[in-house]
């Protein structure tokens, strides 16, 4: 049995010795990585490029749906079509302010977006309408939709 004595004896030289390997080792593999990341590297930018670009593709889609579902959901709380001309595609159609005011409330809570979060969070308040794009338009012009609709 090796006396307490060689341990501490050793025991610096030991550490030099362990300390040595590792940073050799580490060194190498240091250099492996490198070699490996400068060979592969045009791979590696596409591997991740390509994970990106997937992931903000369904980020965008997510969204998208997201936004498109919530907007339908406030649209039919509305009624579900212009309630000027009775035009019921959901593209076209916009929330309007009865009594105007609609921009500055608008800008208010963060756009369009954010009007149809506002009013999802607040109930479907009154004082709003569904208009399709067209009424919306003459009416922000002229304050009141002047079209003929052939109702
Ligand atoms: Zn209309
Ligand atoms: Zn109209």
């Amino acid at each position: 049995m090796p006396s307490k004595d060689y341990y501490s004896k050793h025991k610096e030289a030991l550490k030099g010795k362990r300390k040595v390997y590792y940073s050799s080792h580490k060194t190498i593999e240091q250099i492996n990585g490198k070699i490996y990341r400068r060979e592969h590297s045009l791979e590696i930018v596409k591997m991740k490029k390509s994970w990106r670009d997937d992931h903000r593709q369904h980020m965008r889609d997510y969204q998208k749906a997201y936004r498109y579902n919530r907007k339908l959901l406030v649209i039919n709380n509305y009624g579900g079509k212009c309630v000027c001309c009775g035009f019921d595609k959901i593209d076209a159609l916009t929330i309007d302010h009865i009594d105007g005011g609609g921009n500055k409330h608008r800008r208010e809570i963060g756009g369009t977006n954010g009007l149809y979060k506002w009013l999802v969070q607040n109930n479907f308040p009154n004082g709003f309408q569904v208009l399709c794009a067209n009424c919306n338009l003459v009416k922000s012009i002229r304050g009141v939709c002047t079209l003929e609709h052939s109702k």
